[in-house]
This record gives structure tokens, C-alpha cells and sequence, in this order.
């Protein structure tokens, strides 16, 4: 057993803000209130830190199997524990694409063996994500997939994006879509606009990413099924789910920290500032931050896109998209939007615990027989992230060495410690 002392509960599930202990049985939570007594249970003192449901990441690349090189299960689950994520959902762009319960079920099975979190896949919608053929969609569920997905690219048209929808609809499963239009994307490295001019850069235009988000919102109409719209950058984007919203549609979305944060005017020649969708304008950032605060946005999600060393280190052109993002999530998080009073503490902990619990349709909450699963972190702790120290294989970040107020203290995963600062 696990005592969990004196911290500052924070519960979105059930609107607790108050000063309790939790103590953790196993692999589940037994009791919570003021003062428990547990004479044999291990003791964390939690005086003057939060304590949450375990933070969950809808959006990330483990690279295992086929690219182990730049990041595998095990050291990318432990970069997800030190960024205080209990579950993560990996992306189906691996090698081979998981695109069949045979691949699903090998992810599945390292996770049992080597990850320090719980390892959610996501299936690719069509089959090697080639936007042709369906996936083995309901097989995959069978094998453990929560979500489908083609990221990396869009689910490649209409017509197939209304097939993934519905069978999607009838086995339960949310659709993720990378909202992107190919023809207007075509060889862009950022955001188009004053900044890639003065760069010298070839610009995506911020309507590669609302044409397929318009799309998407208008098929999700047509069949009723759920609709995530991952990675979300621009302010067209969040006016369309806001409009679903408002029409009742099962649509939610997510965005990164690097979006809330950064915008085209940090972009300079060097590839950690080049990733998918591109950095995005002054204004469309403000647009996130007023949609994570109003509640439109229901999700922040790292998109955690390990690359090793050498295949960042060359041209900007050249460069493959993609930041790491685990190890940085919260403390973004809590210097970008929390501290400068943009959204409540309570708001930052509902969009990485039941915002992304409600997107998967699952419970995400502090309450006895409720998993073990549980993220303790400071909003005061100083700190620096120093990226030669990170848990991934890789490296590529815009972050490094970025001065920090607050960040992860204690990982909790089925009861067991998966990280603690010490
Ligand atoms: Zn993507
Ligand atoms: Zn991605």
C-alpha cells in the first residue's frame, strides 16, 4: 500500500480542490480523505504539491518497432514517466504500419515487457496507411487499439474518411485525424507568410490544415461518428470544431504544447523548429490559448516525434518533421497558460487526465476502485530542462535548456512508482 500525504487533490472528474490523502491498494486507489490512517503503507509526502488522476498523452510516436534507433518503447515510456503521463497512445506510423492485430499485438506484448506506462495503440485507418484499402480495423480493436488513425498524413479522402467513420462508429473507436491538404501542403517546411519569405523557406499555407478540418467536420455529419482532430494549429480549424460543437457533432480536438507556445516568428535555421503542422502565427496561438481556456479544445497532447541525432542534423529542407515533447508537456503547460493566468490549474489538469479520458470514451478520476493511476507534480519547483539528460534516444527539441516554474514530481501507473524526482 501507498500513502499518498497531504497534497493538494485536484479531481476534474468530480470538482475536488482540496487538501487529502489517497491511499493506493495495488493496482487500485482504496480510500481518499483528510487524514487517512495506514499504518503499513509507504509514505509519499505530497505537503505543498498537487496530486492528480494519472495525466494521459492521445498523441505520440514510440517509434518501436522499426525505428529503434531514434526511440523504442522503453525509453520512450520512460521519458512519458518523467513527464508525468501514466498512459500514452502511440501513433501507427511504424514499421511496418500498425495496420493489422498481428503488429497491435506485438506493441501490445513489449509494453507488457519493457514500458514504465501504459501503452495504448492507435490503429492505422487504411491498410500501410496508403489511404486505399481499410485496415483490419475490427481485428485490431480485438488486439488492443483504443483509436484509428492515419497520422502522418490525412485520412486520404472523403469517401474513404466516410467508410473508417463508419465502422469506426459501430466498434466504438474515435477517429484521429492529421488534417492536412497534400496538394497545398506540397514540399512547405513552415508556415507560409512573412516569416517564410523573409527565410527564404517554401511555406504550407494555414489552409492546408482547415480544408481537411472543414472536411472532416462535415463527414462526421454525415455519419454521426466521433472525429478527433489531432494536433490542431490554426484559429479556421478551431472555428470549424466549435461549430460542430455547437451543431452536437461528437467532434474534440487537441494541441501541443510547442503550438501554445511558439509561433512562425521563432523559426529560425535549425531543424528543431521544424515540425508538423508548422509553428504557427502570433494570432492563431492566441486563438488556442482563448479555445483551451473557453473549454472548446479538450485535450493538450505532446505529439512526441523522436528523431536521432542524425537525421536532424542537416538542412532545414532536408530535416524530417517533429519535436520530442513528453519531458516538457506540463512545464509548458504551467509557464505558458497557468502561471500568466490564461486557464484555471484545475483546466490544465482536466485537458491531460479526463479531457483526453472523455476523447477515448473512458473514466478518468480520483475515487476508490479507480486505477492506480495517479501524476503528483509542483507548480513552483525551478528547474531546467536539459535535453542531453532526457529519458528518449533523441534529442530534437526547440526547449533545450529552457528555465522552468513548476513541473512532474511523482509518476504513479497501477500503484508502482514509474518516476520520482529526486
Ligand atoms: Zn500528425
Ligand atoms: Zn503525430
Amino acid at each position: 500500500m501507498l500513502l499518498i500525504r497531504n497534497g493538494r487533490v485536484l479531481d476534474p472528474a468530480s470538482n475536488t480542490d482540496a487538501l487529502l490523502d489517497v491511499l493506493l491498494d495495488g493496482e487500485r486507489i482504496s480510500r481518499i480523505g483528510a487524514n487517512l490512517s495506514a499504518p503499513d503503507a509507504e509514505i509519499l509526502d505530497a505537503a505543498g504539491l498537487v496530486v492528480a488522476p494519472g495525466f494521459i498523452d492521445l498523441h505520440c510516436h514510440l517509434r518501436e518497432p522499426g525505428q529503434e534507433l531514434s526511440e523504442t518503447i522503453e525509453t520512450g515510456t520512460r521519458a512519458a514517466a518523467r513527464g508525468g503521463f501514466t498512459a500514452v497512445c502511440c501513433m501507427p506510423n511504424t514499421l511496418p504500419v500498425n495496420d493489422n492485430a498481428s503488429v497491435t499485438r506485438g506493441i501490445v506484448e513489449r509494453a507488457a515487457a519493457n514500458s514504465s506506462v501504459r501503452v495504448w495503440p492507435i490503429g492505422a485507418a487504411s491498410i500501410g496507411s496508403k489511404g486505399e484499402a481499410l485496415a483490419e480495423i475490427a481485428a485490431m480493436k480485438s488486439a488492443g487499439i483504443v483509436g484509428v488513425s492515419d497520422d502522418g498524413k490525412p485520412v486520404a479522402t472523403a469517401r474513404l474518411m466516410r467508410q473508417v467513420m463508419d465502422y469506426c462508429n459501430a466498434l466504438g473507436l474515435p477517429v484521429i485525424d492529421h488534417c492536412e491538404d497534400p496538394s497545398l501542403f506540397a514540399g512547405g517546411v513552415m508556415r507560409e507568410g512573412r516569416h517564410s519569405l523573409r527565410l527564404g523557406l517554401k511555406g504550407i499555407p494555414a489552409e492546408s490544415e482547415s480544408i481537411c478540418v472543414g472536411r472532416d467536420v462535415e463527414v462526421a455529419g454525415l455519419t454521426g461518428a466521433r472525429l478527433h482532430i489531432a494536433h490542431m494549429s490554426t484559429k479556421r480549424s478551431l472555428e470549424y470544431v466549435r461549430m460542430a460543437k455547437k451543431l452536437g457533432l461528437r467532434v474534440t480536438c487537441e494541441v501541443t504544447p510547442h503550438h501554445f507556445t511558439l509561433t512562425d516568428e521563432d523559426v529560425r535555421y535549425d531543424s528543431h523548429y521544424k515540425m508538423n503542422p508548422p509553428l504557427a502565427s502570433r494570432e492563431d496561438r492566441e486563438a488556442l490559448i482563448a479555445g483551451l481556456a473557453d473549454g472548446s479544445i479538450d485535450a493538450i497532447a505532446t505529439d512526441h516525434a523522436p528523431h536521432h541525432p542524425a537525421s536532424k542534423d542537416v538542412e532545414f529542407d532536408r530535416a524530417p518533421f517533429g519535436i520530442t515533447g513528453f519531458e516538457t508537456a506540463l512545464a509548458l503547460a504551467l509557464s505558458e497558460l497557468v502561471h500568466p493566468g490564461r486557464i484555471s490549474l484545475m483546466q490544465l489538469v482536466e485537458l491531460f487526465t479526463t479531457g483526453p479520458a472523455r476523447v477515448l470514451g473512458i473514466e478518468r478520476k480520483i475515487a476508490p476502485n479507480q486505477l492506480a493511476d495517479v501524476t503528483v507534480f509542483s507548480t513552483e519547483r525551478p528547474w531546467t530542462f536539459q535535453a542531453a539528460e532526457s529519458a528518449s534516444k533523441s534529442r530534437n527539441t526547440p526547449f533545450d535548456g529552457r528555465v522552468f516554474r513548476g513541473g512532474p514530481v511523482a509518476t504513479l501507473v497501477a500503484g508502482r512508482l514509474a518516476y520520482k524526482h529526486s
